[in-house]
């Protein structure tokens, strides 16, 4: 059996994975990491990525679709056709972009890249079953960064007509009818995008309103667009399997319904996958459903790190990868903690969700007193000129010293504004430093001023 010596090697190579391989590698520790499929895990492959591409397309299509029997600021269109399959070979050919372009970095930070399932063994041997046979890879530091995947609802096995978020992100026709269980981040964004491709789409969610992990406020003008685009959604409604014809029954508020549809998508969450291959056998401290770590991403073994989804919530991309740059500096020797203020999240849905630190009603269930400011984009130029005008912006600080405690929009493209969100947290700016930096005009960013004034007491524009 072929054998590999390294200082570090990583399980998957997801964005967890590959960005602590190529900054280990940058920082000259001998790196090997380990994935079954092309690199970039559920992100680039099957998550992040050729979703937002879909996205993108639905909305393009949308807007043709509409400017074909609406006219609007003077312009009119013929007919608008889609062929998804020319979609998803576009969308195919930006993740086949971005996989080459891991697999490069990768090479240019001298990583080794080995293609096959890793099977732990101990802390310190791992095997892997490659195309050319088994490989078995001797290491000092061990870096879990396996992922999660779709949990299965045990009515509704996927398969047939029930499909994941990964056998969406690959039909080549617009299923007539679709039934989305689970009306959280994936549901609402691949629901909204087919409904915006011509399919019939009903959304069954168990809790009392959409995406439950947001405040009422930061969603609402999301479920004023679900209903303009027709979506017919169901609040407090738990899908059961499917009835001998094929219908999705669904128990809701006001009894039961069966629900006709040609595909029922399950989005009821992502699970760790923090016990398989081998990794359960390593016997360490679970928190839950993932494994337990420190600041330092260490778990309870000597030697054994984790990051990304593995690990915990928020199960997000941008978490993972700062796991993985912090992990690498550390196992290169230096001093580094996780000391984050804020991880932003971003909601693709229509309009935008962005949210950054906490929101008002997080505050008042911890009994803190805070300051808030709202400014919405019916007030802002810019929103104005691009014929979009809904949602707002709104900040929440202290009371006494006006640190900003956290900041959350909704409303068309603010998923941009995510990271300068994020830098006024990291940097402990108070709601004078942002009032007092000159925000461009006109642009959408000036709801962020405008909220900050607001809540000091003296907006200009409203
Ligand atoms: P993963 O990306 O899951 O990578 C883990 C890798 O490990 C995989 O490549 C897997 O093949 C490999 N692996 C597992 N076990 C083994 C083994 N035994 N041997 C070899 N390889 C193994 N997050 C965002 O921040 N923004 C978004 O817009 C967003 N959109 C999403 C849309 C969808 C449809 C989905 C499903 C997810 C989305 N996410 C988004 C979540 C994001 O994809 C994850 O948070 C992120 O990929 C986690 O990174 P990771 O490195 O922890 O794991
Ligand atoms: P989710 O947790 O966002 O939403 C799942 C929803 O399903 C919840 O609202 C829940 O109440 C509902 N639900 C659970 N069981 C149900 C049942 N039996 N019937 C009806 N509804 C039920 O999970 P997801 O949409 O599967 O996404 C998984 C994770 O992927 C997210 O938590 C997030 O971490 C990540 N993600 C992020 C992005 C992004 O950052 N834009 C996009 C997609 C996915």
């Amino acid at each position: 059996m072929r054998e590999i010596q390294c200082r570090l090697l990583v399980i998957g190579a997801g964005p967890g994975g590959y960005v602590c391989a190529i900054r280990a590698g940058q920082l000259g520790v001998d790196t090997v990491v380990v994935d079954a499929e092309p690199p970039g895990g559920t992100c680039l492959n099957v998550g992040c990525i050729p979703s937002k591409a879909l996205i993108h397309a639905a909305e393009e299509f949308h807007r043709f679709e509409q400017l074909s029997s609406t006219p609007s600021m003077g312009i009119s269109a013929g007919p608008a056709r889609l062929d998804l399959g020319a979609t998803m070979a576009w969308k195919n050919g930006i993740v086949e972009r971005l996989t080459g372009g891991v697999a490069t970095l990768l090479r240019k930070a001298r990583v080794r890249l080995v293609t096959g399932r890793a099977n732990i063994r101990d802390g310190k041997t791992v095997l892997v079953e490659t195309p050319e046979g088994p490989v078995q890879i001797r290491t000092e530091v061990l870096v879990i960064a396996t992922g999660s995947e779709p949990i299965e609802l045990p009515a509704l096995p996927f398969g047939g007509k029930v499909i994941s978020s990964t056998d969406a992100l690959a039909l080549t026709e617009v299923p007539g009818r679709l039934a989305v269980v689970g009306g959280g981040y994936i549901g609402l964004e691949l629901g909204i995008a087919y409904a915006k491709l011509g399919a019939e789409v009903t959304v069954v969610e168990a809790a009392p309103r959409i995406l439950p992990q947001y405040d009422a406020e930061l969603t609402r003008p999301v479920a004023q667009r679900l209903t303009q685009l027709g979506i017919r959604l169901l609040t407090g409604a738990r899908a059961g399997g499917l009835s001998d014809s094929g219908a999705l029954r669904v128990a809701g508020v006001d009894g039961a319904e069966d629900i006709q549809a040609d595909k029922v998508l399950v989005t009821v969450g992502r699970r760790p996958r923090a016990t398989a291959s081998g990794v359960a056998g390593l016997r360490l401290e679970m928190a839950g459903p993932f494994i337990r770590i420190d600041e330092r991403c260490r778990t309870s073994m000597t030697g054994v790190l984790a990051i990304g989804d593995v690990t915990g919530e928020p199960m997000l991309a941008h978490r993972a990868m700062a796991q993985g740059e912090m992990v690498a500096e550390l196992v290169a020797g230096q001093r580094r903690a996780w000391d984050k203020r804020a991880i932003p999240a971003v909601c693709f849905t229509d309009p935008e969700i962005v949210s950054v630190g906490i929101s008002p009603e997080e505050a008042a269930a911890e009994g803190r007193e805070v300051v808030t400011g709202l400014f919405p984009f019916a007030a802002n130029g810019r929103a104005m000129t691009a014929g979009d005008e809904a949602g707002f912006v709104r900040v929440t600080a202290r009371p006494d010293t006006h640190e900003v405690l956290g900041i959350q929009a909704v409303g068309a493209g603010v998923a941009e504004m995510a990271g300068g969100f994020a830098l006024a947290l990291e940097m402990g700016a108070r709601l004078e430093d942002i009032a007092g930096t000159i925000h461009a005009h006109p642009t959408r960013g000036e709801a962020l001023h405008e909220a900050c004034l607001r809540a000091l007491g003296h907006a200009l524009h409203i």
